[in-house]
């Protein structure tokens, strides 16, 4: 209730003159590095500067004194579904094929205000799973200050092949509503990317492959050509595009097809990484939605030895920061909890990156990769800071302390 009416304050607060806040922690992680002694000077919804104090402030700057905090840019969730909720409480299959949209954007509501109260100010959205376009307008309900949560890229219903996706397991000559929007051709494809564009999708969502039929396992769905032709219709709108794709085959076409992210790359090769690393193709691992399904599926973490499917996953993380492929942070929160979502920087970290290297993965690394003013603590960007207690680039799980969050300039939650 606290935070609400901080929340409420600070948005009337907001309205009524321009404020400037002077942020003064232990130390400052600018998104590349670690700085002790740095103060921020924040200026409405914008960075003025970060740097060692000097002289006297203005008294109608607001001093927030954040001691032994590291502050640092707001997190980035690289790859979320703020519509879906823990596999473990409901199986997707029911998620989708048995929860209404109000009762899941009822859901959707929560889940934003735990990310951001986490720390986390932007997340890319990768699909609604069947709630149709509810992503965009939560976006909307966030910007216009109806509910609290982080900046949103919103991708809509996300495209797939026909006849590879689900909620499977119904008789055959039923047709059942899918969890992502059927597409094939260049006919259907051109018109299902400029539809989702025109519904307000800030990034077009590709299943590249899909355990789908009688063989067992994931194979590719769209052919090259028809990826290239996704590619340059969401490109001409300015709009990226990010491919779901866990076989080597699949992360192939979409990195020949010029897609600017590749989701999970679980069965990523070296030779597809250096691929990848060439054509700059980024790669949101999405470690933490292994981690999450095979711990439902019965795995005991801690007691057991590692399954092989996680055992894979971490040579082909590796394989990929060998080859230099950039890492864009994202965990596929959804499948797990919402305000979990520090699990993947963790597990990254756990997995063989370095704290540093996560912690950019997770910020100035995310700005570049999603192609917005965050992400870096410097002046023009906007002002997303959190606190941590402690320093996370020593002990990564000081990321759980969360103590201050600032989203454009207003305070979310202070100490
Ligand atoms: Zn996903």
């Amino acid at each position: 209730m606290r935070l609400l009416f901080l929340f409420f304050a600070a948005v009337l607060g907001g309205l009524a003159q321009t404020n400037t806040y002077l942020l003064r922690p232990a130390r400052v992680f600018d998104g590349e590095s670690m700085h002790d002694g740095w103060v921020v000077w924040v200026k409405g919804d914008r960075i003025e500067g970060a740097g060692r104090a000097t002289g006297i402030d203005d008294p109608k700057t607001k001093v927030v004194e954040l001691p032994g905090a590291t502050l640092m840019p707001g997190l980035v969730e690289g790859h979320s579904h703020m519509l879906l909720h823990p596999y473990n409480e409901t199986v997707w299959n029911d998620q989708v094929a048995r929860e209404g949209l109000a009762l899941r954007a009822a859901r959707a509501v929560n889940h934003l205000r735990a990310t951001l109260l986490a720390g986390f100010t932007t997340i890319r959205d990768l699909g609604t799973e069947g709630a149709g376009y509810a992503d965009v307008e939560l976006k909307q309900a966030v910007n216009e200050g109806i509910i609290s949560g982080p900046r949103i890229l919103a991708s809509t219903r996300a495209i797939v092949a026909t006849g590879s996706y689900g909620p499977k397991g119904f008789a055959p000559e039923w047709r059942i509503p899918q969890g992502a929007e059927e597409a094939d051709g260049v006919d259907s494809l051109t018109r299902v990317v400029r539809d989702q564009i025109g519904r307000g999708a800030d990034w077009v969502k590709l299943y590249g492959d899909y355990s789908a039929g009688s063989v067992a396992g994931a194979h590719p769905t769209f052919t090259l050509e028809e990826m290239k032709l996704a590619v340059e219709v969401a490109h001409s709108a300015g709009v990226p595009v990010a491919v779901h794709a866990t076989t080597a085959e699949g992360m192939r076409r979409a990195t020949l097809a010029g897609v600017d992210t590749i989701e999970h790359g679980d069965g990523g090769t070296p030779e597809v990484f250096k691929l990848m690393a060439e054509h700059h193709v980024a790669l949101c691992p999405t470690l933490a939605a292994g981690d999450a399904t095979s711990q439902y599926a019965g795995w005991k973490k801690g007691q057991q030895p590692e399954p092989a499917r996680i055992a894979a996953k971490r040579s082909s993380f590796r394989a990929a920061l060998a080859a230099g492929v950039t890492i864009l942070s994202g965990s596929d929160v959804g499948v797990f909890a919402h305000g979990d979502n520090a699990r993947e920087i963790e597990l990254m970290t756990n997995y063989g990156m370095p704290a540093v290297d996560a912690l950019k993965s997770a910020t100035s690394v995310a700005g570049h990769v999603l192609r917005m003013e965050i992400g870096q603590v410097k002046a023009g960007q906007f002002a997303d800071l959190i606190a941590v207690t402690g320093d996370p680039t020593k002990d990564i799980s000081a990321l759980r302390g969360v103590q201050f969050v600032m989203k454009g300039g207003v305070v979310i939650k202070q100490p």
